[in-house]
């Protein structure tokens, strides 16, 4: 009987497989599967995904090991069904020797990283991660993957907290500056808070799943070799309810949306993070929510640069106020306007520093840096340049 997840069919290679036979097989599947070669091909992104979940698992000498003793002991969803893949996953803890093979894998790519530049050989547009390195079918994916597995969702769970929830958010300008409030809306995956993500309606009867035999995982051919796919019939998790939870429709999972006022510390920046406790992903089972991680994204102004806490603006005064010297008014970064003298001859790009109308930040204020540009009239009637004229004679200007 095969098993049913065969990452060797997977990949199509045998079981006996040299290393680099492996590592050959799953750069070309790569390359051919890749999501920049198959746009809009859902077929091709999950046909990707398993293949870098096999190789991510025949790719690294240890876990491959482990996974060769499993297989031996067909671990993988015959011979015992649910209660003994679960006590084979107490034996072996393959969880944790893949976190520590994804914690190694990382190391080595971030010292490849450092030493050769692609010399993984990428695909165009691969992304920053370079090359195939690519971190798909990761500890989320792989560890779904056993969950099916191993039916870990069918033992109890107990209270776990819910996931952090990371999040860019665009600040405008003048609110980085001043401090203030950003709407957000946050939409995101929880689950349902009805049934406790079982899918089941308050009362129903839960029994296994006739469709996949409550092994959570149904098998069958594609491209000449077996793939395994969560059951949909009971949407992997080898039990299904006698009646649907109403809530979330037998899913376990809701879309929640939430308006949250994310308050803009006065003198934020691009970059700059904050950590909401307990803003995030609602934990399961009674579990603590995760924290929302805000990075913020300050958008440009129109009339405003920013250097440090100074405050960079550029006014237009006419060739008389420059020539002549005037009193100008100038906007302040709150809206309030502020009398600024320009001496008389005053030349164009000349910068006026008015203290203490900058940012603050930290009890530390800067200043407001007023560089005047000096705009010359375009359409002068035959009268005005004949008056130029004699103003340019008078005073010894040639032009
Ligand atoms: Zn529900
Ligand atoms: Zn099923």
């Amino acid at each position: 009987m095969p098993p049913t997840t065969d990452y060797y069919a997977a990949l199509g290679v045998s079981s006996t497989a040299t290393a680099d036979e492996i590592k050959k097989q799953y750069r070309r599947l790569a390359k051919k599967y890749h999501p920049d070669a198959n746009a809009n091909d859902p077929k091709a992104a999950e046909r990707f995904k398993e293949i870098s979940e096999a190789y991510g698992v025949l790719g690294d000498e240890g876990k491959r090991k482990q996974y060769d003793d499993m297989r031996k002991l067909g671990a993988f969803g015959f011979g015992g069904g649910r209660s003994a893949g679960a006590a084979t996953q107490g034996d072996f803890d393959f969880t944790a020797a893949w976190k520590a093979a994804q914690a190694r894998a990382q190391a080595e790519r971030a010292a490849r990283g450092a030493g050769a530049p692609g010399a993984q050989g990428g695909a165009p547009g691969s992304g920053a991660s370079g090359g195939f390195d690519f971190d798909i079918g990761g500890i989320g994916g792989l560890g779904d993957l056993f969950g099916s597995v191993f039916g870990a969702r069918g033992r109890p769970r107990g209270p776990e907290r819910g996931a952090d929830v990371e999040m860019t958010v665009e600040v405008p300008f003048r609110t980085a500056a001043t401090g203030g409030k950003v709407p957000v809306e946050l939409d995101m995956v929880e689950e349902c808070p009805t049934c406790g993500g079982n899918g089941a309606a308050p009362g129903a009867q839960i029994r296994s799943c006739g469709e996949c035999n409550g092994r959570g995982t149904i098998s069958f051919g594609q491209g000449g070799f077996a793939v395994n796919r969560p059951c949909p019939a009971c949407m992997g998790r080898g039990t299904v309810p006698s009646e649907k939870c109403a809530s979330c429709d037998g899913a376990g999972q809701v879309r929640a949306r939430r308006r949250v006022n994310i308050t803009v510390p006065s003198g934020a920046e691009s970059g700059t993070r904050v950590r909401l406790k307990e803003q995030g992903t609602r934990g399961s089972n009674g579990g603590p929510t995760g924290d929302l991680i805000i990075t913020f994204q300050v958008t440009p102004d129109r009339f405003y640069q920013r250097e440090g806490l100074d405050l960079i603006a550029s006014v237009p005064i006419n060739i008389a106020q420059a020539t002549l010297g005037s009193k100008i008014q100038v906007k302040t970064i709150d809206g309030t306007k502020v009398a600024l003298r320009i001496p008389p001859g005053t030349p164009s790009g000349k910068r006026f520093r008015v203290r203490g109308q900058g940012i603050t930040k930290d009890g530390r204020k800067g200043d407001l840096l007023v560089d005047v540009q000096i705009t010359v009239p375009e359409q002068l009637s035959d009268e005005q340049l004949r008056r130029m004229r004699d103003f340019a004679e008078a005073a010894g200007l040639k032009y």
